[in-house]
């Protein structure tokens, strides 16, 4: 971003302008909304500039720019449609210690003016950085046909309202009141009042609404694997507490009035405490709003759940859990794989690499069985403990292990090795987005060729 946004308060302040033609009326017509005291040097002013001048708008001074005039000036137009004059009357302003802007001259300018969306007091800032000004236009457009015109009226009637408003508690209720209140499009000052008195009236007798929280699976970061009622739940959130595993395009579907918090962490990483998640959670839901704690995958799989529903419990807030995909199910049906199969495995095994405590340990005997399948969680540190393990369990060296990152995203990558090779394979691939260790599994064309493989062997 070369340039940065800002609202100046203009009113009262000089703002000087050296030009009279049409560059000059355009920008005129522009700052002749804003409040500012506006001068316009101009030995050439058009007939517009004239009557404005006759009018008391803005103060004309006819003559071409001279030392000084631009003096005390927040801001300085160049719109003399001359090169040459606009940098003579440029360099001036920029002495007077105004900042300078010189029409159509993007690189000697100190400020820019972007297209504007106008519904005084709200107001559209759009701006390309001269990189598209044609973009520009067609968003000022969309904008102007989406935003009523009856937008400003209605900011100002519920400006002089607001005083009245914080009767309603802060917060949720607040917003609710506003929410409905713009709602509606209302185009005359009187309806606009009574539709405030109205509403706040509802709003201060309306029923406590008790707050509640949906844990939410948000599945393995394809949005196209949230189930509908996920969709539900974030389309109606108030407040959504998001692990940091959760894709942004999932983050997208939210509510857009919803207040998004993160909870930063991922697994059992340290970042936000899980005693400060269980706060934030609960002290929303008790503030009367419904809460969404988004987790990546199926919330009951390696999400400390328990503790947040304990948190709930202990606080009387009522919960519900909406299932989601787990990164295990999006993994092995990126490999064509099952994760049971006749003859093979009649079970399977959810497991973590590390706990809170460090790394976990598992019953390394059975999992070094011969068919033995595992998806082995936040397995990607401890990769090489768990390798050490099995095969001092007796695990066959050959046995296949995959390893699989992002899955179900665009970024998604699959590392196809055997227990021997487990590291240093997976240091080798550099993974560093959550992954996903299988083991006993292979992707299927990769365990069809070795089959083909030791077939070939035993018949030779
Ligand atoms: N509740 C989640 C698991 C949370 S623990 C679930 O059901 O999937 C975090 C671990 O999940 C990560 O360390 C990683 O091992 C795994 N994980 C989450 N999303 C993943 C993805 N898209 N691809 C691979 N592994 C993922």
């Amino acid at each position: 971003m070369k340039h940065f946004p800002i609202f100046m308060a203009l009113e009262g302040r000089r703002v000087v302008l050296s030009g009279g033609g049409e560059a000059a009326l355009a920008k005129l017509r522009l700052l002749l909304k804003t409040e500012a005291k506006l001068t316009v040097v101009a030995s050439d002013a058009a007939p517009e500039i004239a009557a404005w001048a006759s009018t008391g708008r803005l103060t004309l001074i006819n003559r071409a720019m001279e030392p000084g005039d631009a003096i005390c000036a927040s801001l300085f137009y160049a719109a003399n449609e001359d090169a040459a004059e606009d940098a003579r009357v440029a360099d001036l302003a920029h002495r007077d210690g105004a900042l300078v802007n010189i029409v159509d001259n993007l690189a000697d300018s100190q400020f820019i003016t972007p297209a504007i969306v106008d519904r005084d007091p709200v107001t559209v800032a759009i701006g390309t950085e001269g990189a598209a000004p044609v973009l520009a236009r067609s968003i000022k457009k969309s904008l102007e046909e989406q935003l009523s015109p009856n937008l400003g009226l209605m900011a100002r009637v519920g400006k002089a309202f607001r005083a009245k408003v914080e009767a309603l508690p802060f917060g949720a209720k607040r917003r609710a009141f506003w929410s409905e209140y713009y709602a509606a499009d209302i185009g005359d000052t009187g309806v606009a009042q009574n539709r405030l008195e109205g509403l706040l009236d509802k709003h201060l007798n309306a029923p406590e609404r008790e707050g509640w929280v949906d844990l939410v699976g948000a599945g393995p970061g394809d949005p196209e694997l949230l189930t509908l009622k996920a969709r539900k739940a974030l389309d109606n959130a108030d407040v959504v507490i998001y692990d940091r595993l959760v894709a942004p395009e999932i983050l997208e579907l939210a509510r857009r009035e919803a207040v998004m918090l993160s909870a930063g962490k991922e697994g059992f990483g340290p970042s936000v405490t899980q005693d400060a998640i269980n706060e934030m959670i609960v002290s929303h839901a008790r503030g009367g709003a419904h809460v969404v704690r988004l987790k990546s995958g199926d919330p009951t799989v390696f999400g400390r759940l328990d503790e947040e529903i304990e948190a709930c419990d202990a606080s009387g807030v009522k919960w519900n859990i909406v299932p989601g995909i787990t990164s295990a199910s999006a993994g092995v049906a990126a490999l064509g794989q099952s994760l049971t199969k006749r003859g093979r495995n009649s079970g399977v095994r959810f497991i973590t690499g590390h706990d809170t405590k460090g790394y976990a340990d598992h019953d390394w005997k059975t999992l070094a069985g011969e068919g033995e399948v595992a998806a082995i969680y936040m397995g990607k540190k401890s990769a090489r403990f768990i390798q050490g393990r099995l095969l001092m369990h007796g695990a066959n060296p050959a046995t296949p292990v995959t390893v699989i990152e992002n899955a179900s995203r665009a970024s998604q990558r699959i590392l196809s090795t055997t227990l021997s090779q487990l590291e240093p394979s997976l240091t080798d691939a550099a993974f560093d987005g959550p992954a996903l260790v299988f083991l006993g599994l292979a992707p299927r064309e990769a365990l069809q060729a070795s089959e083909e493989f030791e077939q070939k062997e035993a018949a030779s």
